[in-house]
């Protein structure tokens, strides 16, 4: 089987498109003919090396395809099922059990690595050490092998090429709110970073039913979108952020999402807070990156949690969020644009540059 992928050779080299050859899939995985792909931050955070794993590795953790052959021990899939492709994980350790695949012992081997656990790759090319299992998938392909624990089954009547965020962005930011913090109806919560992820938080947070959603960003197209998304306020990111919140919540706010990464807004998230107070932390700050804090503020039972894939059991949330979408509760397409897979380039210019598109989504030939 052979494919077209889009490959990272080095530490922010433009993606080269190359053909790979595939392996038939292990009886645990399955072949997927990608239709679609996000682009998430950290995969041009990874192109970057910003978040250092390996290279050459072919990228892409937002995958969403039609179902080509399933391994005799997949029993959840058969040929032809539209997938959104997700995180891997073991599906035997306790988090696993506790329906936390994103805390699994083996999160880190079978994501980040861009290889299966036993080391090997299931996408081949002319360079020896290709690396083609990024986060169980590598979708910046036209075909893949993905872990069919990645797999996740959708509805054949949405709009597949739309469903890949589901896999990563949007699971991260309504899961972060609707499964780490649970605010209760009539609550306080502030989105520091409205892209994709913060922009899910403030649906969550809204379906959630939080009375006070404060938005916080540096552009202001951004935040005109949060407003429109269910924020009740918005602020623009500087240093007198954390008192213009108090203000707005008589004090200080119950919870906080921290989706930008930028290690002053982690600590403005958990500064904002109210007595008690919960900020997550989401956003993937610089390798090494420490943050101080003031313990006299900690102490009235405020906190910080660091939050991977929004805390959810992707199997079952993936599918509730497409219903979501349905419903018109989730209204993602509103800030997605489509690109040919052979702009790659450009979709991250728009994106990750510019900040004009928030959401770019590549679509295979
Ligand atoms: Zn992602
Ligand atoms: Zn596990």
């Amino acid at each position: 089987m052979n494919a077209k992928a889009a490959l990272v050779r080095s530490a922010g080299a433009p993606f080269e498109f190359i053909d790979v050859e595939l392996t038939p899939p292990r009886a645990e995985e399955v072949l997927v003919r990608i239709v679609a792909s996000g682009i998430c931050h950290t995969d041009v955070a990874v192109r970057n090396q910003d978040v250092l794993l390996p290279l050459p590795m072919v990228l892409g953790h937002e995958g969403s395809g039609i179902v080509e052959a399933v391994g005799s021990e997949v029993r959840h899939l058969a040929v032809g099922d539209h997938v959104v492709l997700s995180g891997d994980s073991c599906g035997h350790c306790q988090s696993c059990h506790r329906g936390l695949p994103s805390y699994c012992d083996e999160f880190i081997p079978r994501n980040l690595t861009g290889q299966r656990i036993d080391g090997s790759s299931p996408m081949r090319g002319a360079e020896q050490d290709l690396r083609g299992r990024f986060c169980g998938q590598s979708s910046f392909a036209t075909y893949t092998v993905a872990s069919g624990r990645s797999a996740i089954k959708v509805p054949k009547d949405l709009p597949l090429e739309l469903l890949g965020p589901l896999g990563c962005g949007l699971t991260t930011g309504v899961g972060t709110v609707m499964n780490a913090l649970r605010p209760s109806p009539g609550s306080s919560l502030v989105v520091f970073g409205v892209g994709t992820v913060g922009l899910a938080a403030v649906m969550g947070a809204k379906l959630c039913g939080v009375a006070k959603i404060i938005a916080v960003d540096r552009l202001d197209a951004r935040l005109d979108l949060a407003l429109d998304l269910g924020a009740h306020h918005a602020l623009r990111a500087d240093d007198k952020v954390v008192a213009s919140i108090r203000e707005l919540t008589g004090g200080g706010a119950d919870f906080a999402v921290e989706c930008s990464g930028v290690p002053i807004a982690v600590r403005q998230a958990v500064d904002c807070l109210g007595r008690p107070g919960m900020a997550a932390q989401v956003g993937a700050t610089p390798a090494g990156t420490e943050i101080a804090m003031s313990m006299d503020h900690m102490g009235f039972g405020r906190g910080l949690k660091g939050v991977v894939m929004g805390d959810a059991a992707t199997a079952t949330f993936v599918p509730y969020l497409a219903e979501l979408h349905r419903a018109g509760q989730l209204p993602y397409d509103r800030f997605v644009r489509y690109y040919d897979f052979s702009d790659i380039e450009r979709a991250i210019h728009d994106s990750s540059v510019t900040g004009e598109v928030i959401k770019p989504i590549l679509t295979m030939p």
